[in-house]
């Protein structure tokens, strides 16, 4: 049995778990992070790397039971389920249906906005302050492109929503769009503008360098799998590893859409799931021009361009965290895509799943625990990880350090859905 004596357990190293142990690491902790797997190869690895500031709507919007049948039967839509997990997957389904209201949608979206407000400018702060190279993240905002010009107006609450709280959205037409993206089809004739978002050129990159910074100052990576704890009355004791037993005075829980098992392990229950994703990374090719992420919102898919190539991503399958993965909608989405960017034509050279660890309400969990002195979670990002991950850890250090919180964390405490 291997014994270490880490203060802090940081269980968790994707983009979340990393940002917040290099920020207590920075503050004087002795910080041990936890994790079997290479810092930020799991879901962190593949993402879209957008940095989706003005993402304040949750995702179950009004409008979204009448828009259900035709998702899960078109088999491309944004949403698929697995049936093989449907009967487990359904509660988790059901709660974020029952999210589908004007009130819900208006309340989550203020306070995804305390959050979305800060994203851009805390990732900033993490770099400046750990010399993470500035041009890792670029602000060339974000498009959703449509073919019909009438999409948009069913878009009047969201836009409404988002000016209230200050994210600017401009509606382009068909020429001013080709100005910004000169290689997308012609069949784009309207678009959404979301120009404050940023994006980083390769998110594992980030997430590299924040791990590099965090060991730079001393902090160490234990590469074992956290199965439970001991607790005593001032708080956690021991964490029990895969491999060995630690010490420990204080843990975080940021082990993405794994987290709930952890989290039961301490007699606390929360509603997470994953939203399974997926990407294909198609070869850079003479004369192909993307300069920035852009959104078919009518066939709900990313194109991102990214240092290895242009990222083309899926939305959700609703499958658990064991089925295989089943590539086939998002080779069809691919064909999509081509159409999309005619001189998308490279070979592909990654096709990739990952597992966004969703809460039905669309929002993290970021908080103490509410049974236990020393235990914090950051998890539940869903399709934000990237995006909310340097203000997460900016909160989670204030809560450690117990002084008041840039951001009001009750919104987002696992103690909601009790
Ligand atoms: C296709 C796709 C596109 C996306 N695009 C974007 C985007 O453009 N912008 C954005 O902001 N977000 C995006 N996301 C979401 C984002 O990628 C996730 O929210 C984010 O990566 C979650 O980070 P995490 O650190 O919580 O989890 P992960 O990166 O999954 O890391 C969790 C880590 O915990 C470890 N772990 C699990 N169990 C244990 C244990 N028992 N002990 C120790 N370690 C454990 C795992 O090995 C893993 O390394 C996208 C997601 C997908 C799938």
């Amino acid at each position: 049995m291997v014994q270490t004596n880490p203060r802090f357990a940081v269980i968790g190293a994707g983009i979340v778990g990393v940002c917040c142990a290099l920020r207590l690491q920075a503050r004087g902790f002795d910080v041990c992070l936890f994790d079997p797997r290479e810092p930020g190869s799991a879901t962190s690895f593949g993402n879209a790397g957008v940095i989706a500031d003005s993402f304040i709507m949750p995702y179950s919007t009004p409008g979204l039971w009448k828009q259900l049948p035709g998702m899960l039967l078109s088999g491309d839509g944004p949403l698929k389920v697995r049936w093989p997990y449907f009967v487990r997957g359904l509660p988790w389904l059901l709660r974020f249906m029952s999210e589908a209201r004007v009130d819900r949608t208006r309340q989550v979206a203020a306070e995804l906005a305390t959050l979305g407000r800060l994203c851009q400018s805390s990732h900033r702060e993490l770099m400046r302050e750990h010399d993470v190279d500035a041009n890792l993240m670029k602000a060339n905002g974000v498009l959703k492109v449509y073919r019909d010009p009438r999409v948009i107006e069913n878009h009047a609450l969201e836009h409404e929503v988002l000016r209230e709280h200050g994210f600017p959205v401009e509606v382009l037409d068909g020429d001013e769009l080709r100005q910004l993206e000169p290689g997308l089809s012609r069949e784009f004739r309207a678009a959404e503008f979301l120009p404050v978002m940023g994006q980083v050129a390769q998110s594992v990159k980030l997430t590299e360098a924040y791990f590099e910074a965090f060991v730079r100052l001393g902090g160490r990576h234990i590469k074992e799998s956290a199965r439970r704890f001991e607790m005593q009355s001032e708080g956690p004791k021991r964490l029990i590893t895969d491999l060995g037993i630690h010490d420990v005075d204080q843990v975080l829980i940021a082990a993405g859409a794994w987290s709930r098992e952890l989290v039961n392990a301490l007699g606390i229950d929360v509603p997470l799931d994953t939203e399974r994703g997926y990407h294909i990374s198609v070869d850079w090719c003479d004369e192909l021009v993307l300069n920035r992420p852009v959104m078919d919102g009518e066939n709900f898919f990313v194109m991102a361009p990214m240092l290895d190539g242009v990222r083309v991503t899926s939305g959700t399958e609703i499958g658990g965290l064991s089925l295989p993965p089943d590539f086939s909608r998002v080779r069809r989405i691919l064909g999509y895509a081509r159409a999309s960017l005619p001189k998308l034509t490279g070979a592909v050279n990654r096709e990739w799943m990952g597992y966004r660890p969703s809460m039905p309400d669309s929002k993290p969990v970021i908080g103490r625990s509410p049974r236990h002195a020393g235990v914090f979670f950051a998890f539940g990002h869903g399709h934000l990880g990237l995006t909310q991950a340097a203000i997460t850890s900016k909160l989670i250090e204030e809560l450690v350090m117990g002084v008041p919180t840039s951001v009001a964390v009750a919104p987002f405490s696992a103690e909601r859905f009790a």
